[in-house]
Order: structure tokens, then sequence, then C-alpha cells
């Protein structure tokens, strides 16, 4: 069974031990006898052991430093969202393609912020900005939330704040299952719980350190249960020999152990597999061994942001993963609501 998140190694900014939640962090490593260092600012963390750079990211990603979140200007999230809310950054996940080596660069170690009310009461800004429209934050974009909520509850003080918000609506994706904590707050049907699945055999090549797709499916149920609102999120998609077989085995798995009433529709996001050239470095250089298929030239450049390339799959093929998922998702799941293919 896996256990949520325990680090080798803290390091505290100074500011966070002004915050409840900063003191009682450190209380509770000291009494675990977990190493505890000082760091100047979150963003200068300096120590972390390794003699080489693939070392030295698997210890970072071992190392969690609390910190305060001095920048309250929150990032855009969509299609998913329209703010991305901060109240973590960073992964105990090792899952190959995570877009985190590449957002995160030099400082992949995982971080906490301790002001979290400061963080609400700007999220109340941004809400009160877009009223009367309906303004929704993701909890996902920097982390997976779930894998430390034991450590800071802030995602069960961010639904609660949601619950008192009605034009404000948190959501949050994760591929852990500790979901027990959360299941008994107020939670008003304003935040959803999207759980990523993908096909059993992408999930035991390429996301080491997560949850099985059954604990994850036996959460979902339980969060259903608790009258959540719930999603799932397939991605990344990938296509390879016997995908169609191994998508449609998920489907099934999905659609039998699923027994939960749902208070709304259950929602779909779909995103297909992409990459760029950095990221494609990163990658072979942290899972040097990875079978994760990058190969361009049975990919399709597109043009993003900032001039960068992305490496789709071609047209054609993006266009017949998306009928076969839209057919699946209506055959197992008809009520359900798909939100985006991208
Ligand atoms: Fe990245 Fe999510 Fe995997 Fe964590 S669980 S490593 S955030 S993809």
């Amino acid at each position: 069974m896996r256990l949520p998140f325990q680090p080798d190694r803290v390091f505290f900014e100074p500011a966070s031990l002004e915050y409840p939640l900063g003191k009682e962090l450190y209380q509770y490593f000291r009494k675990l006898n977990i190493p505890i260092q000082k760091t100047t600012s979150h963003n200068q963390v300096r120590g972390i052991p390794g003699e080489t750079e693939l070392e030295q990211y698997r210890n970072a990603k071992r190392t969690l430093v609390i910190g305060v979140r001095h920048t309250l200007k929150f990032e855009p999230s969509l299609p998913s969202a329209e703010y991305a809310l901060p109240l973590a950054t960073g992964c105990m996940g090792h899952c190959h393609y995570c877009y985190l080596q590449s957002t995160m660069g030099k400082k992949p170690y995982l971080r906490i912020y301790v002001n979290t009310d400061e963080i609400l009461e700007q999220a109340a800004k941004y809400i009160n900005e877009r009223a009367p429209e309906v303004t929704r934050f993701e909890a996902a974009c920097t982390s997976d939330p779930l894998s430390l909520e034991h450590l800071t509850g802030n995602l069960a003080k961010a639904i609660q704040f949601f619950a008192e918000q009605p034009l404000g609506r948190l959501r949050f994706v994760t591929k852990y299952h500790w979901v027990e904590p959360l299941l008994r707050i107020e939670h008003q049907g304003h935040t959803r719980f999207r759980f990523s699945m993908n096909a059993a055999t992408i999930t035991k090549q390429f996301e080491p350190n997560t949850s099985s797709l059954e604990q994850r499916i036996a959460a979902a149920n339980q969060v259903a249960q608790a009258g959540y609102p719930l999603g799932f999120i397939i991605a990344p998609i990938f296509r390879f020999p016997e995908w169609r077989d191994a998508y449609t085995e998920m489907f099934e798995k999905m659609a039998e152990q699923l027994q939960a009433q749902v208070v709304e529709p259950i929602t779909f996001e779909l995103i297909s597999h992409r990459y760029t050239m950095t990221a494609k470095n990163i990658i072979l250089q942290h899972y040097p061994r990875t079978s994760l298929e990058m190969n361009e030239e049975e990919r399709e450049k597109k043009w993003g942001r900032y001039g960068r390339v992305k490496y789709m799959y071609p047209k054609q093929d993006l266009h017949e993963l998306e009928e076969f998922f839209r057919g699946q998702i209506q055959a197992y799941f008809p009520e359900a609501v798909t939100e985006y293919f991208t």
C-alpha cells in the first residue's frame, strides 16, 4: 500500500514560522527526527545531496520546502479553469511524462505554502472581479495536492472556503487515493474531484509512485458517495500497438467498478500526448531507460506560445483518437459530459 509523502529532509523559510501551519509543521518534523534546515527563500534551496544531476533530481523529489507564497498573481489555467490556485508545487510521483519536469526546471523539490488564508483571500478578489460569472480555480496545476494533504490540510481549507462562494468553484486532479479526510466536509457541491486515468499498461510503465487504477476508482466511488461532483482526466492518451483494446479495458473497468450515484454528470477531459524537445531532453535525463515513445518522425509540429514547438500526433491520428474516446464515453457513461479533447 503506497503511503503519502514523507520527506527525507525539510527546509524552512524563516517567514513560514510566523504562520500557524509553519509552526505546526516544524514541530511535526522535529518529532519525527527528519533533518531540518533553514533556507533564505523557497526559490533558492541549496544543499540537496547528490553527486550527479540525476541523483540530485531524485533527492530533490524527497525534499520538502515550507515557504510563504509572496506572488499573489494567479496564473491562468485554461481550458479547465480560469485560474490556477497555488497551494503547493512539486510531486512525489515519478511519472515519466510529467510536465512539471519542464515547468519546475532546477527546482523539482516539493514546496508547501503556509499562508493559505492570504491565498484564498486573493481567490475571493478574483471571484468578485468576474461576478456575476462563475470563476473556476484549478488546484493541481503545479502539484498533486492530495499527496501533501496529510501535512497541510490545505485542500480541506480550500474546499470549505469554496463552499461559501456562490460564484467560485474549485477543482483538482489527482493520481492518488487518500480522499478519506475530505469526505465529511460541507462542500456544497462547489469542488470537483477529478481522477487521472490511463490504460493499465501506461500507468504500470510510466507512473511510478502513484496509486493504482483500482485505488483511484475506489476513491472516486468514495467522493461520489460524499456528494462531490466527479470527473476524469484521461491523459496523456497514447497510441501504441494495442491502444484500442487497452483503453476499452480501462473504460470497462471504470464502468464496472464505479457504483456510486453521482449528483451531477461525470465530466471527462481528454488530452493526447505531446512533447517539446526541451521536455524530451529533460525526460531522457531523469528517466534514461524510459520506453516513452517520443519519435519526431511520427509526429506533427504545432507552434505554441512563445514560438515553442510541440510534437503532436498527426491530425488524422488525433481525429481517430477523439472519435474513439467520445464513442467509448457515450457507450460506457452515456450521461457524462466530455469537456474537451486536445
Ligand atoms: Fe506529475 Fe501528476 Fe505524476 Fe505527480 S502524479 S509526477 S504531478 S503527473
